[in-house]
């Protein structure tokens, strides 16, 4: 059956619809442009609704890339389903513990340029001076210069 999925992504005000099918498997599931009924303002000059929704899958997708790269940069582990299995049930592992934290430091903002920011802001993980430069360069590597700036 053909499903419709109406997302809002978190990099963005847009609202977009796409639809799959959900006879074919998670891992072949092929998402198709259907319809955006909200455009917000950073996105509304994109000609076609179906260029906007590929602008905005582009800048959320780059967004989740670049918190994996920042994550690694930054020696944060990826929780375990074992952590995961532990924290539904209360009990937090450093790992788990961890990545949290930066969860919940890290920030993202995509300027009007729609060059995405990323910063650390408390959590005991604000960048100190020498990893700053260096989280820029471990993702300029990753994904290409002037895509995101570290800030
Ligand atoms: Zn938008």
């Amino acid at each position: 059956m053909i499903r419709t999925t109406r997302w809002s992504p978190d990099s963005c005000g847009c609202s977009m619809e796409y639809t799959w099918d959900d006879a074919v498997p998670d891992n072949a599931r092929i998402h198709t442009f259907k319809a955006a009924p909200v455009i917000c303002p950073a996105h509304q000059a994109i000609a076609t609704p179906l260029a906007c929704y590929n602008a905005v899958l582009g800048e959320n997708v780059l967004k989740n890339r670049v918190f994996d790269t920042a994550r690694a940069a930054l020696n944060v582990p990826i929780p375990t389903q074992a952590d995961w299995v532990s924290a539904s049930i209360g009990v937090i592992t450093p790992a788990m513990e961890s990545f949290r934290r930066f969860e919940r430091a890290v920030r993202f903002s995509y300027d009007a340029q729609r060059i995405l920011h990323v910063s650390l802001v408390g959590f005991g993980l604000d960048l100190t001076p020498p990893q700053k430069p260096a989280l820029q360069a471990a993702i300029d590597t990753a994904h290409g210069a002037g895509k995101a700036l570290v800030d």
